[in-house]
């Protein structure tokens, strides 16, 4: 489905060495791999059996050019990607679509007697991350592959990914991931390049695990390094010889713990000493690497370190590496304090990725004293440098105090970052202004020229490619090749020279794949829906800013407006949700329990339940999403203007043709910029507007007066729904009502009601109109490029990290 048998052997004549010799491989390793991994014929195996012989037979296929691509890369200039989140979902279709395998590979499981897509769905997510940040990372290390751009990535091996998410009585359980328990052959632990990394209490081993990253249609292979904490010793022998068994347990507990679990959160963190040993742990671990490739390659005078070595730190989690690369430099390497800050500011450089004040990480400085008082000297050593520095340009001492890395107690990770760094970057132009304007306001007055916007992007592999070979075959079709896979800008040529057959030709792919995704849901929530009826999907992390509230209260009133008449004409629709609130979230978690609730209402209502649906995907993740984008017809991107970064679904969603209902925040902005206004769906305040409607903003008027609030907000407390006693439900209705430690409906969601509303019927009824909708989303799709990683990562290469291709043939 995904190569026809004339692709095939075209891609084997452009590429002949390559796709010959791996095509042979796949076919006589694969059968070999299986009876290895089951220990029996490969007829008998297990369908999980045959997802690890063939993910071997994988890796084997690439071994060779994998270690060529690290020769390569190690000796010349290159970038390493530091990221406490790699959110990277499954790994076996990815790499068969990368490297052209997918055919071969359905014939060697189907010569199993088994499908392909059966053995594919045995896959679990590798889920090291949270949402947006940490799929970032994956799609970039995707693009840097495909570019083959000397970059790396280096994260934390954790041994629970995020919690699992069921839902009882509609409540958000979370249960733990243990992602790899059963062998992940997509890691492969490299004992020999174990690093010690010692803190004040205890020093552990970290041992490398590494996952190839394939490009598409070339042979480098790309390495995310991610690392594992283990005891010094297998086991304390004196404490057990001692007698002291339960304590040689216990220490050995607490190194594992450094790498056992993600932490679930995505604004605020808490266990603090352990995370801020996590950061350090994988900071120091690669840097120890980095430092020694160096010197292995260009000798010991690591002046010229920044040279050959980049560093991104994507966001403030990895910026310890920034006082740990001056202990190395300084401590083991013996330079002057003035020459290793010279090496440190050329190689860091900094992404910000929000303009929430509470996500900007501060530690006290106690757990700094308590895990690496070495640390501790540097920082305040940093911090003392810095306050002479902006005393002698003049700064004024409160703006000094404000800036400074340790301020009383607390040690303020992104004021690190701001000082160190060459490069600052906002994700999105609106989050880069802002940013400038106001959270890193201070530092963009003394160090403009470091500020620079590099919006994000995603990889057309995985999120159309892979994801929608329906579509993927007629941009194929469309275009006379696959070369839009590896650039996606090309479609942009399409986007007025079709004939509008190709629209009656999406409107079937579209409906194709609802059909598919309706029995992938019937399945997994036990819900019927209708592929005929418009697929309106909001799915990304529950937060308030982002406003799954007004959604539902948009649902809500469209059903009490459908009770009171009956005779009320409206488009079929499908509510989707997807979302995980963090587990400490109580508000996020009322949010979802509400969405629950309404979904009980509507779907048993006898009546209607026969024109519009809700439905709730439970466990949210990188393989749902691939299911349900490829069917969305509608991609709601409704946060509160100015709150979003840039988001990265409302671009997976404009490249497989759904059309956006937004606000004018992040992205959003550029994607209206790059569709036009008659091409998407934009509504609400905006960012500009938004503090001078504040000033006489009064949410109870709101309530009283625009028709429908009062009637939904009542029906939080009136026994309408049921929060099973929580209270969870009133809380909601005086988050949105009732100033308490903060002034009342924060994220203006009820003053931006009637305007999504209105907008949201609108989009309904213009979707009737197949032709000019499916005209609407052709122009989505080829005007998508600018959203491809491919582009990010491009600028990041020319402007940030200087690198160029290095491809190993
Ligand atoms: C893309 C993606 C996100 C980010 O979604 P936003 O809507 O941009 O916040 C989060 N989680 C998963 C699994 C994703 O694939």
């Amino acid at each position: 489905m995904f190569q026809s048998a004339a692709k095939l052997l075209q891609s084997a004549t452009t590429m002949p060495d390559k796709g010959r010799r791996m095509t042979q491989k796949l076919v006589t390793s694969a059968p070999a791999q299986v009876r290895a991994v089951s220990g029996r014929p490969e007829t008998a195996a297990t369908l999980m059996e045959v997802w690890q012989g063939l993910s071997a037979a994988v890796v084997d296929t690439i071994a060779d050019d994998w270690y060529a691509t690290e020769q390569k890369y190690s000796a010349g200039r290159q970038e390493h990607y530091f990221s406490a989140e790699f959110l990277m979902g499954r790994a076996l279709l990815n790499n068969l679509s990368n490297l052209g395998m997918v055919d071969e590979a359905r014939e060697a499981v189907g010569s199993f007697g088994d499908s392909l897509s059966d053995v594919l769905e045995q896959e679990p997510d590798a889920a090291l991350g949270n949402g947006g940040l940490g799929r970032l990372a994956a799609c970039f290390l995707d693009s840097c592959a495909t570019l083959d751009l000397p970059v790396n990535g280096f994260g934390i091996l954790y041994r629970y990914g995020l919690f699992k998410q069921l839902f009882e009585d509609g409540f958000q359980t979370e249960h733990p991931d243990p992602w790899m328990e059963e062998g992940y052959p997509f890691v492969i632990r490299h004992e020999e390049a174990q690093r010690l990394v010692h803190y004040q209490d205890m020093t552990v081993r970290a041992i490398p695990y590494d996952m190839p990253i394939t490009g598409y249609g070339t042979k480098n292979v790309g390495t995310l390094r991610l690392w594992k904490a283990e005891p010094l010793e297998e086991f304390d022998y004196d404490a057990f010889n001692s007698q002291r068994f339960t304590e040689a347990i216990v220490e050995r507990e607490r190194t594992s713990d450094i790498s056992r679990v993600l932490y679930p959160n995505d604004a605020t963190y808490e266990g603090k000493v352990l995370r801020v040993r996590q950061q350090y742990f994988f900071c120091s671990a690669s840097l120890q690497q980095i430092v020694e490739n160096y010197v292995s390659h260009h000798g010991e005078d690591l002046t010229g370190f920044a040279d050959y070595n980049a560093i991104q730190l994507n966001d403030t989690h990895p910026v310890l590496a920034i006082p740990e690369l001056m202990r190395i430099l300084l401590d083991e390497h013996h330079l002057g304090w003035e020459e290793a800050w010279e090496v440190v500011t050329k190689t860091f450089a900094y992404t910000n990725h929000t303009v929430l004040a509470e996500a900007l990480e501060t530690w006290e400085i106690s757990i700094f004293d308590r895990l690496f008082p070495r640390i501790t000297e540097i920082v305040r050593e940093i911090d003392r440098r810095f306050r002479m520095e902006m005393a002698e340009r003049g700064l004024e001492q409160g703006t000094i105090d404000y800036m400074a890395p340790i301020s009383g107690d607390k040690v303020r990770m992104a004021w690190i970052a701001c000082y160190a760094s060459y490069s600052i970057n906002g994700v999105a132009a609106l989050h880069t202004e802002i940013i400038k304007r106001e959270t890193l306001g201070e530092w963009h007055a003394i160090w403009p020229e470091r500020f620079n916007n590099k919006t994000n992007g995603v990889t057309p592999r995985r999120w159309l490619r892979q994801c929608n070979p329906r579509l993927s075959a007629l941009l194929d079709e469309v275009t006379g090749s696959d070369t839009w896979v590896k650039d996606l800008t090309v479609l942009a040529e399409h986007t007025d020279s079709v004939d509008e057959s190709v629209y009656d030709r999406l409107a079937e792919i579209k409906h194709a794949n609802k059909v598919d995704f309706a029995a992938w849901i019937a399945q997994r929530e036990g819900i019927e829906i209708d592929p005929e009826a418009i697929f309106d999907v909001q799915i990304k992390r529950l937060h308030e800013y982002k406003r799954q509230l007004l959604n539902a209260i948009y649902i809500l009133d469209l059903y009490f407006r459908m009770k009171q008449d009956p005779s009320l004409q409206v488009p079929k629709r499908v509510f989707i949700f997807g979302a995980k609130a963090a587990p400490g979230y109580i508000r996020a978690k009322g949010v979802i329990k509400l969405i629950n609730a309404i979904a009980d209402l509507v779907n048993n209502d006898p009546v209607v339940s026969k024109t519009i649906k809700v439905v709730f995907v439970h466990n949210y993740n990188v393989s749902p999403a691939e299911h349900i984008i490829p069917a969305a017809d509608v991609s709601e991107q409704i946060s509160m203007a100015g709150k979003e970064a840039s988001g990265t679904s409302n671009m997976k969603f404009m490249m497989n043709g759904a059309l956006t209902l937004g606000t004018l925040d992040g992205a959003n902005v550029e994607i209206l910029e790059a569709v036009g206004d008659d091409n998407a769906y934009i509504f609400g305040a905006t960012e500009d507007e938004l503090p001078g409607l504040r000033e006489s903003y009064d949410p109870v008027w709101h309530y009283e007066n625009v028709p429908g609030l009062k009637r939904v907000l009542d029906a939080l407390t009136d026994g309408t729904l049921d929060d099973n006693g929580s209270g969870w439900f009133a809380d909601l209705r005086r988050s949105l009502l009732e100033p308490s430690c903060e002034p009342a409906d924060v994220y203006y969601v009820l003053g931006d009601f009637a305007s999504y509303r209105e907008t949201k019927d609108a989009m309904a009824a213009d979707y009737a109109d197949t032709r000019a909708w499916q005209r609407r989303a052709w122009v989505n799709i080829t005007r998508s490029g600018r959203f491809s990683s491919d582009r990010t990562i491009s600028d990041y290469a020319r402007e940030v990290w200087k690198i160029d291709p290095e491809p190993i043939a």
